[in-house]
C-alpha cells in the first residue's frame, strides 16, 4: 500500500477503499461486495446511494450551504426542528442541532445543568450514568461513559461521575429473577443518589439499549419505569441517549417507546442523517425549556456547523424517507426475522451465549462455555476475530464489549439498513453462519491445544 496521510482510528492495514454503495451493499476497489450489516456504526439506516436524499442535498446546496447559526436561521432548519417535535414523544418539542452524537449528549448534560441553575439550584451539576455505557468521545460525554478502553488514556482529565449497573440479565439472572434484578438496579441508583446527594445531581443518562459497551443489552419492560420513578423522587432529569437506538433502529421511532417512559431530554444522531452528512440533535422537553426560555441566559453551546442548512435538508429528507417507506415497521418486521434466524444459528453454535435486542438492533454475545457463560479471555480478541471473519465473507458487523466487568466479553451488533428485505436478511445470515463456523473451529482448536 502507498503511504497515507490520513490519521485513522484503527491500523492502516485493515482498510480497503470503498468506491461506491447501493442499498445495503458497499463495493471496494477490487470489486468485492459487502453487506453493510452494521450500517457502518449503526448509522446508514436507509442504505447507500438513495437518490431522494442526494436530490435534496443538491437542491439545498444550490440555495445555500452555510449560514452561521448565530446570525441567521433557515427555513429548512426550522422545518427539521418541527419534524422532530412531531415524531418525538411527549413534550419533547425543542431541538438544538449539533454535528455528532458526542456533542448531542454533551449538550444534553449542559442543558440539564442550566435548567437547575435557572431554578436556583447551582449545585446540581453531576450526571449519573451506567457502567456499561458509551455516550461519546468529547470530554464531557466521555466523563459520562463507562466504556473502559475509550476512557483509560484520559482518565485523569475526566470528571469522576457516579455510575450504576446497566441491566445485564444474561448474567444477572444467575442470581435473581428479572423483576428482582430491576428492583436491585433501581435500589442501586437510589443508593448512589443518596451517597452523592440529590442536590448535586442534575441528571441520569442511559441508552435505551446499550450499544458499543454492551452489544444491544436490552432491558425488561419494567426496568426504565422503576428507574424513572427514582429519578422523579429525587428531582433528577432523565436523559435518553438515543444516538444509536433512535429513528426506527429498534422497530419503534425511539428506543424508549418500548418502555413507555418519556425522557426530559433526548440525544439523537447517527440515523438522523443516515450518514449522508454529519447531523445530530439534543431534543428538549417543554418542561426543561420553560425556565431556560424565561431566564436571562441563552443556551451556551453550539458549534460553527450547528444547524447547517445542508445537513438540515439532508436530515429532513432522511426522516421523510423513513416515514414514506414505513421503515420503522420494516425494522420491527425484519428485525424479528433476523433475530429468529440468528437464534437458530445460536442453537447449533457452541460459542453463541446470548442473542438479544429489538428491531434491526440485534446483539450476539460469544462465550467460551455456554453452560457457565464464561467469557473468552480478552487476549483472544474474539469480537474482533468475528468481525474479521465476517469481513472476509463480505459482511460488516459492529464489535461491542460485553463482559460483566466491562473489559472482557465479546459481542457483535447486527444492524443492517432499515430498508433490508427478507431475502437480503437470508443472505446476511448465510454469510454470518459461514464466518461463525470458521471462527468456531478456529477458537475451539485454540482452546483444546
Ligand atoms: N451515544 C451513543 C449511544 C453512541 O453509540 C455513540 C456513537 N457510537 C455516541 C453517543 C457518540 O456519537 P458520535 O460518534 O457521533 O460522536
Amino acid at each position: 500500500m502507498t503511504r497515507t496521510y490520513l490519521i485513522k482510528p484503527v491500523l492502516d492495514h485493515k482498510y480497503s477503499f470503498i468506491t461506491h454503495g447501493e442499498g445495503i451493499y458497499l463495493y471496494d476497489e477490487q470489486g468485492k461486495q459487502y453487506i453493510d450489516g452494521s450500517s457502518g456504526a449503526v448509522t446508514a439506516s436507509i442504505g447507500h446511494g438513495v437518490q431522494e436524499i442526494t436530490d435534496a442535498m443538491k437542491e439545498q446546496s444550490e440555495k445555500v450551504s452555510f449560514v452561521y447559526r448565530s446570525q441567521f436561521s433557515t427555513e429548512v432548519a426550522e422545518q427539521l426542528a418541527k419534524k422532530i417535535s412531531q415524531i418525538s414523544p411527549g413534550d419533547l418539542n425543542w431541538s438544538f442541532f449539533v454535528n455528532s452524537g458526542s456533542e448531542a449528549t454533551e449538550m444534553a448534560m449542559k442543558i440539564a445543568i442550566q435548567y437547575w441553575q435557572e431554578k436556583g439550584m447551582n449545585t446540581k451539576n453531576k450526571i449519573i450514568s451506567r457502567w456499561m455505557s458509551y455516550h461519546g468521545m468529547t470530554m464531557g460525554a466521555l466523563s459520562m461513559s463507562g466504556h473502559i478502553q475509550r476512557r483509560e488514556r484520559f482518565e485523569l482529565m475526566l470528571e469522576n461521575y457516579p455510575s450504576v449497573s446497566a441491566p445485564y440479565y444474561y448474567r444477572d439472572v444467575n442470581y435473581r429473577t428479572i423483576e428482582e434484578c430491576d428492583d436491585y438496579y433501581a435500589q442501586e441508583l437510589e443508593k448512589e443518589i443518596l451517597r452523592v446527594g440529590k442536590d448535586h445531581i442534575a441528571a441520569f443518562i442511559a441508552e435505551p439499549m446499550v450499544g458499543a459497551a454492551g452489544g444491544a443489552l436490552t432491558p425488561s419492560n419494567g426496568y426504565f419505569q422503576k428507574i424513572k420513578s427514582v429519578c422523579d423522587e429525587y428531582n433528577i432529569l432523565f436523559i435518553a441517549d438515543e444516538v444509536m437506538t433512535g429513528l426506527g433502529r429498534t422497530g419503534k421511532m425511539f428506543g424508549m417507546e418500548h418502555f413507555d417512559v418519556t425522557p426530559d431530554i433526548m440525544a439523537i444522531g447517527k440515523g438522523m442523517s443516515a450518514g449522508y452528512t454529519p447531523m445530530a440533535a439534543t431534543v428538549v422537553s417543554e418542561k426543561v425549556m420553560e425556565p431556560i426560555r424565561s431566564g436571562s441566559k441563552v443556551v451556551m453551546g453550539g458549534h460553527t456547523f450547528s444547524a447547517n442548512p445542508q445537513s438540515a435538508a439532508t436530515s429532513l429528507a432522511v426522516l421523510n424517507y423513513i416515514e414514506k417507506h414505513h421503515l420503522v415497521e420494516n425494522s420491527a418486521r425484519q428485525g424479528a426475522y433476523l433475530k429468529e434466524k440468528i437464534n437458530e444459528l445460536a442453537e447449533e453454535s457452541e460459542i453463541i451465549g446470548d442473542v438479544r435486542g429489538k428491531g434491526l438492533f440485534v446483539g450476539v454475545e460469544f462465550v467460551e462455555d455456554k453452560l457457565t457463560k464464561k467469557s473468552f479471555e480478552s487476549r483472544l480478541n474474539v469480537a474482533n476475530k468475528i468481525v474479521e471473519a465476517n469481513f472476509e465473507q463480505g459482511l460488516l458487523v459492529y464489535p461491542a464489549n460485553a463482559g460483566a466487568d466491562g473489559l472482557t466479553g465479546d459481542a457483535v451488533i447486527l444492524s443492517p439498513p432499515l430498508t433490508i428485505t427478507m431475502e437480503e436478511v437470508d443472505e446476511l445470515v448465510k454469510r454470518f453462519g459461514v464466518a461463525l463456523e470458521k471462527i468456531e473451529q478456529e477458537l475451539l482448536g485454540t482452546l483444546s491445544k
